[in-house]
């Protein structure tokens, strides 16, 4: 069924001890949709991601990919093959080439054969701009390289649904543009991403839908031109303000 949602979020909650951190998120993405998350710092952004994947486990509610819900236990490595994972630290494997740490799950995970994995990774480094990189190690890459390679990776399990926390906040200035470049353009094909991300730039420019959280809860969504206009809460306000 290709018209039902890809992700499903139903009133999940979380708490770490007493500290509630997730307070009845609901969202629902369909895919292709590119959905920007935002909020203060330790408003729950980073656990929402991490439970789409099931990196971490609900308390109560419900996450649901592609109709079937993610739990722990059998099935969960299958899920997350199908969803990709960017992180502030670009998390690239040190002691392995660029185009070894691109080919290492197609090839453990999936079991695509070598030859067609490092096809599809060359492919996919000359996608993300730097094709001339395959054979160098990460220490050998500037940041934004670091990062572009971690997307060629993510993409090289043919993802449905690729996570990003953060992906520009470990970058200097002048390499923001080129990660966000290459996510933009990814977002153009037709992937389905959610994003948590301060560069409103990107949000403006590229999103369907803003995702305000703040507290644990959706304070407000829509497009992004409406949220920048005419936030309607105060507290998405003084977010807008403070940080154009
Ligand atoms: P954001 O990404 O919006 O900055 P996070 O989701 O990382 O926020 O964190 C929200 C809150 O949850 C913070 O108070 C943070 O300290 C807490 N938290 C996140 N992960 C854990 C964890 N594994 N154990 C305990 N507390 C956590
Ligand atoms: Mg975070």
């Amino acid at each position: 069924m290709r018209d039902r949602n890809l992700v499903e979020l139903v009133g999940i909650h979380k708490a770490f001890g007493d500290n509630v951190v997730l307070d009845g998120v609901d969202l629902s993405v369909t895919r292709g949709e590119v959905i920007v998350i935002a909020g203060p710092s330790g408003s729950g952004k980073s656990t929402m991601l991490r439970c789409v994947n099931g990196l971490e486990t609900v308390d109560s509610g419900e996450v649901r990919f592609d109709g079937r819900p993610v739990t722990p236990g059998k099935g969960l490595s299958a899920l997350r093959a199908q969803i990709g994972f960017v992180f502030q630290q670009f998390h690239l494997f040190p002691h392995m080439t660029v185009l070894q740490n691109i080919t290492l799950a197609p090839v453990k995970v999936k079991g695509i054969a070598a030859d067609t994995a490092r096809t599809t990774a060359h492919q996919l480094l000359e996608r993300v701009g730097i094709a001339e990189k395959a054979e160098q190690f990460p220490a050998d890459l500037s940041g934004g390289q670091q990062q572009r390679v971690a997307i060629a990776r993510a993409l090289a399990m043919d993802p449905q649904l690729m996570l990003f926390d953060e992906p520009t906040s470990a970058l200097d200035p002048e390499m923001i543009r080129e990660v966000l470049d290459v996510m933009r353009d990814l977002a153009r094909d037709g992937m389905t991403m959610l994003v948590v991300t301060h560069e409103m730039g990107f949000a403006r420019e590229v999103c369907d839908r803003l995702v305000f959280i703040d507290g644990g809860q959706i304070v407000e969504e829509g497009p992004p031109a409406e949220f920048f206009a005419n936030a309607q809460s105060e507290r998405a306000r003084e977010f807008v303000d403070k940080i154009i």
